[in-house]
């Protein structure tokens, strides 16, 4: 533990600290191949990432897997003490890590990345101060037999991550695993690597050498290669339903604990006594507009009663033509781009069949940003969708894009049904002013994170995980922390 690390103060440096390597038993290791990290606002290339393969990989469960036992033994509040350190940390050098969210996922700087980092280190400081709650049960089982339970850390834990969040996402998986006792290998997207080995370089300053590790590849080689480690006690995944189906069969052919963070399809139910005013701020910010609609929980089935319909529409159009989409390095900018020209080609595909759709509309908002050296093809429009039946892909599907499906409601039942038509069951929101069709809507929506007339994103004390094809498990919260990276053992002891 040293607290001699200083990153440096250009993000293009930053970002070449990190050429072609891992963070393994505290050290830089280089690996033996690299994958090009593209800049997706302008196509260039930003920098060499680790391509890491199964040896190297293995080379990091090795390194956790040495430091678990010496890391378990320190008192919990001295563990949780040391990741707080690390959250305050990752705060004062949070402008750095932000300059290098921004240039590897082409997320505005001001609207999206100075944020999340702020929420990570946060989440560290959160975690940080529940050492002391890691505690079991006594069980009034005989009164001639003291029987009580403990919490032990399951060992060495996988945190695979996804682009969009990176690093609020990396903190909720680390920082309860960590102050739980165990040790972590992060696996970081290969889409945007770098701020991930950045926070973590900052972090590991105040943690023993080996107790967090970070390795980059890809999913096919890494990713695969760490899931299916025999080292590997716990896997805590956010990601794809595709890829969270491939992971969760790893875990279950050797028997070990997965939680798995996966898609969205959340509905927003807009009822007639809604305040228009709140919302559409609630629309815009619940469908995570300014992270181009990147978002698990994103708001993207928004049912608007009958009445409201029309105002709130204009309302919504007005707002999202306000928006500004440019450089996601300018201060002046709302919106950035897609991840990739991938995703970018899968959100148009998704419009596309929208258009193609007999009485559908499709409005565009806002424009992309011209004259400039960025690359056009990956700045997506806000986008709506209007009537689409109910079973159209784009009502039935995650696009994750700036794309929200609009739909007019005017029975309640109908649309308590129509919002639980879906696979997953991740976030809901309802606006009313009408305590009681409130606290119906709520008990009757099927999603895992419920909330009325706002439209918050994931807090760190507050339990958030989803129903269905979104996944298993939660995340945030003490409640995390004990179900998902400990396990129970009962002790009895006979008196007599
Ligand atoms: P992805 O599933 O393609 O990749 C996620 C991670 O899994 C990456 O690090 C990737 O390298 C790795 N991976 C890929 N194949 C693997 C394999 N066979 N074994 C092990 N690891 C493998 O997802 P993405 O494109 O990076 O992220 C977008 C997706 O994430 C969206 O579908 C979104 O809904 C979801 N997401 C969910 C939440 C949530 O909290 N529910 C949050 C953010 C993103």
């Amino acid at each position: 533990m040293t607290d001699s690390f200083t990153p440096p103060a250009d993000p293009q440096a930053a970002i070449a600290t990190y050429r072609n390597l891992n963070l393994v038993g505290g050290r830089h290791v280089p690996v033996s191949a690299s994958l090009d990290v593209l800049n997706p606002a302008t196509g260039a290339v930003l920098g060499q990432a680790a391509a890491s393969t199964a040896s190297e990989t293995d080379a990091a469960v090795q390194a956790a897997k040495a430091a678990g036992p010496a890391w378990a033994a320190i008192p919990a509040r001295e563990r949780g003490k040391a990741v707080a350190a690390g959250g305050r940390a990752l705060l004062a050098h949070f402008e750095i890590v932000a300059q290098v969210l921004a240039r590897e996922t082409g997320k505005a700087i001001r609207t999206e990345c100075r944020g999340e980092v702020k929420t990570s280190a946060d989440i560290l400081e959160f975690y940080g101060g529940l050492g002391s709650e890691l505690k079991g049960e006594t069980i009034p089982f005989n009164p001639r037999m003291l029987t009580m339970t403990t919490r032990e850390p399951l060992g060495v834990v996988a945190a695979i991550l996804p682009w969009n969040v990176p690093l609020v996402l990396m903190m909720l998986k680390i920082a309860p695993a960590l102050v739980a006792g165990n040790t972590v290998v992060v696996k970081a997207s290969e889409e945007a690597p770098f701020a991930t080995y950045l926070a973590a370089e900052i972090l590991m300053q105040h943690l023993p050498d080996g107790v967090l590790n970070v390795i980059n590849g890809t999913g096919a080689d890494c990713g695969a290669a760490l899931t299916s480690h025999a080292d590997v006690a716990k896997i805590t995944f956010t990601g794809s339903e595709a890829v969270g189906e491939t992971v969760y069969k790893s875990g279950a052919e050797r028997i070990v604990p997965v939680s798995l963070e996966l898609g969205g399809k959340s509905p927003m139910i807009v009822c007639d006594d809604a305040s228009l005013e709140k919302s559409v701020a609630g629309a815009i910010s619940g469908m995570r507009f300014t992270r181009q609609g990147q978002s698990c929980t994103a708001s993207s089935r928004i049912y608007v009663h009958e009445s409201l319909y029309d105002a709130f529409l204009a309302a919504l159009r007005a707002e999202l033509d306000t928006l500004k989409i440019g450089d996601p390095l300018d201060e002046a900018t709302d919106i950035g781009t897609i991840i990739n020209a991938k995703q970018a080609a899968v959100v148009a595909g998704y419009v596309a069949q929208a258009e193609a759709t007999p009485g559908a509309t499709v409005i565009r908002c806002g424009a992309v940003p011209e004259g400039t050296e960025l690359s056009p093809d990956l700045f997506a429009l806000p986008t709506l969708l209007l009537d689409l039946p109910e079973d159209h892909p784009c009502v039935q599907n995650e696009i994750f894009g700036p794309v929200a499906v609009i739909q007019k409601w005017s029975d309640y039942e109908d649309v308590i049904k129509r919002a639980n038509d879906s696979r997953y069951g991740l976030a809901a929101t309802v606006w009313t002013e009408n305590l009681s069709r409130a606290l119906d809507a709520t008990s009757r929506l099927n999603a895992g994170y419920v909330q009325v007339n706002q439209n918050l994103t994931i807090q760190p004390n507050v339990s958030y995980g989803g129903f269905g094809r979104s996944g298993l498990g939660k995340e945030a919260s003490l409640e995390a922390m004990l179900a998902h990276f400990t396990r129970s053992k009962t002790i009895v002891i006979a008196m007599d």
